[in-house]
């Protein structure tokens, strides 16, 4: 679920606007508030309001987003990272545990780039190379800034343009050690889709077929091939959509095959090991 103005308050929506338009953080605009207000800032401050009044995710408007460390800039090109998400690292971490790399990782449909440069930022420093594929060239433009936003951890980030595994080159296959993904895995038909998510994200990464499979059923089908040996696929899914996803990473002949809940207690992950 995006995090609106109907879900954040707004109180604190508000607070974060005037923090924004002022170009100052929350302790600096607590300094400041009883400072007369310069007319750039007041004019950036209404143009966010009407943008918010009519609706648009106060994530775009603001143009950026957190997620776990990082501050990622965000707009429609991309999807809103979701808190749930955050959650896809700490499984890659943990299964990852003290081992000291070097790791080969991909992230499959990046979007902004929150997955895998998190894992870059929190992985040990040149531990790991992290290949970050989305088939919007869009996306790519937008993790590649988050990229530059995040300094030296971002050496290891290659990107490629592409859809799924065919964006990754051929000679990398069977190396490896985590493939991690928050594909699109809304059914088309879905009404439980959040109205401001279906007017202002992209339903490229957002719909997936008439059950919301089609792309974890592309990317469980590759990972057999794309793995090496004890090497992790996790991907993140609908909460109604784990004994599905189960059975196709069963069925991937992948093992230790297990579904893992977000905070709110749902079904949202699965990770599969291939032996
Ligand atoms: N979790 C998002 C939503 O429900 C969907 C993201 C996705 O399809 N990967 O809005």
């Amino acid at each position: 679920m995006a995090n609106t103005a109907e879900t954040v308050g707004d109180k604190a929506l508000a607070r974060w606007l005037c923090e924004h338009a002022s170009g100052l953080d929350a302790e600096e605009f607590s300094a400041a508030i009883d400072e007369l207000v310069n007319a750039r800032s007041g004019i950036h401050l209404e143009a966010m309001i009407r943008r918010v009044l009519d609706g648009e995710p106060v994530q775009y408007v603001m143009g950026r987003w957190a997620f776990r460390y990082l501050d990622l800039m965000v707009d429609q090109r991309v999807l809103i990272p979701r808190p749930e998400t955050e959650l896809l690292v700490e499984i890659v971490l943990h299964h990852v545990g003290d081992s000291k790399g070097p790791f080969t990782m991909a992230d499959l449909g990046t979007g902004s780039g929150a997955i895998g440069l998190s894992l870059l930022h929190e992985l040990p420093l040149n531990s790991a190379t992290v290949w970050m594929t989305d088939a919007s060239t869009d996306a790519i433009d937008v993790a590649r800034a988050n990229a530059a936003g995040i300094g030296r951890p971002a050496v290891g980030a290659r990107f490629e343009v592409g859809s799924w595994w065919d964006a990754l080159p051929s000679e990398i296959a069977g190396l490896f050690d985590v493939v991690v993904s928050n594909p699109p895995y809304i059914a088309h038909e879905d009404a439980e889709v959040e109205q401001s998510v279906n007017k202002w994200e992209p339903h490229s990464a957002l719909f997936a077929g008439a059950d919301g499979l089609d792309d974890i059923r592309v990317i469980t089908s590759g990972a057999a091939q794309w793995l090496r040996s004890g090497g992790l696929l996790v991907t993140e899914m609908g909460y109604t959509q784990a004994s599905a996803v189960l059975d196709l990473f069963t069925s991937a002949g992948l093992k230790n095959v297990t579904v893992h809940k977000d905070l709110a207690g749902h079904d949202r992950f699965v990770s599969g090991v291939k032996t």
